[in-house]
């Protein structure tokens, strides 16, 4: 994620800020800018370079659920990031609002990736099929007297989320059942979105399909059945040696779908790393070779060497600073040579636009 700048008075602000704390002027965020827009004296939000558009926030802002910036007169009330919402829960129960803001802020900083790596939010299959990425974010309801659960996954864009995974209390626990190494909101756009452009970036796609075969397995064999072999004997024991997560070994989809997510997760920790200038030089001695220095934009560099070395480096850091805080991890994975392998892949099927 980038670092932004009240265009008032240049104050660091975050991505999720609606408010610039040092000028107390209102912001918001410009999607095609990717910039923080602060109102003018008028209390209107216009964006220098094209003066004359005016814009509004979002019709989700009046339930704090959204800060990005919508042209007046577009003929949408809602932003790029939540006309893409089917379905919201029910927002006079307050808990549902409270969870849906989480979604809300984890679904905003997937649409910025996407932004930035310039993919579309709505792709033709290879059947010639348009597929759109939407979402239903839902929350479990009582049925005849017990309650039906809500699955989180994909089908044909359609990405549906729990909105219980924005309770940590839930979150844990299913991480615990269901031995996970990380469990997060932001993970399950990941993931999910992973299938959406599997179809798109693999399957439509003949040279990159038959690599994909090679390195994930083929994806023909019965989906159904692999996930149902999967959930009663587990991973294989060496589970490691070739994939990211234990879950990503039970069809070639979900271990695309995972490996997807961890590019995404080490893109966005890289540009965050980039946009604050971080380089460490552990004290090490000089035979040891642990610096890093990240001076580049992950989002536009071709180098899948230099993304995952450094990369590596710098999670050596990061977690060191989460134990110091008593926090797990930041990163609590090691990546093998085959995950590597498969980081790289999902790297190369990314078109990259200067
Ligand atoms: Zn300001
Ligand atoms: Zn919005
Ligand atoms: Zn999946």
């Amino acid at each position: 994620m980038k670092l932004f700048q009240c265009s008032h008075c240049k104050s660091a602000v975050f991505f999720e800020n609606d408010n610039c704390v040092h000028c107390g002027h209102s912001l918001g965020f410009l999607p095609q800018a990717l910039k923080m827009i602060a109102t003018a004296e008028d209390q209107k939000f216009e964006y220098p370079q094209q003066s004359g558009t005016l814009y509004n926030y979002c019709a989700n802002h009046i339930h704090n659920a959204c800060n990005w910036l919508v042209a007046a007169g577009e003929g949408t009330t809602f932003c790029k990031a939540c006309q893409l919402n089917h379905t919201i829960p029910n927002l006079d129960k307050e808990k549902n609002l409270k969870q849906w803001r989480k979604i809300e802020r984890a679904k905003h900083r997937l649409i910025y990736s996407l932004q930035r790596f310039d993919l579309p939010l709505s792709i033709q299959n290879k059947d010639s099929e348009t597929l759109a990425l939407s979402f239903d974010f839902l929350a479990p309801q009582q049925v005849k007297g017990a309650i039906k659960p809500v699955m989180t996954g994909h089908l044909n864009g359609l990405i549906t989320i729990n909105i219980n995974e924005a309770n940590a209390v839930h979150r844990e626990s299913m991480k615990a059942k269901m031995k996970e190494r990380y469990r997060t909101v932001l993970g399950h756009f990941r993931h999910e979105v992973g299938h959406f452009y599997w179809e798109v970036l693999v399957r439509a796609n003949d040279k990159n399909h038959k690599e994909f075969t090679a390195l994930f397995g083929d994806a023909s064999q019965d989906y159904g059945e692999a996930l149902q072999r999967h959930y009663i004997n587990g991973p294989p024991k060496d589970w490691r040696k070739t994939y990211v997560s234990k879950y990503a070994s039970s069809h070639p989809w979900e271990d695309w779908a995972e490996t997807w997510a961890h590019y995404m997760h080490l893109i966005d920790t890289l540009e965050t790393a980039y946009t604050f200038g971080i380089q460490t030089r552990p004290q090490l001695g000089e035979s040891v070779k642990m610096d890093t220095k990240i001076d580049f934009d992950p989002y536009r560099e071709q180098d899948f060497e230099k993304i995952i070395n450094r990369y590596i480096k710098l999670t050596f850091a990061l977690n060191s600073l989460n134990r110091s805080m008593g926090q797990p991890d930041l990163y609590a994975f090691v990546l093998s040579a085959v995950d590597i392998e498969k980081l790289k892949f999902v790297h190369e099927v990314i078109p990259k636009n200067d």
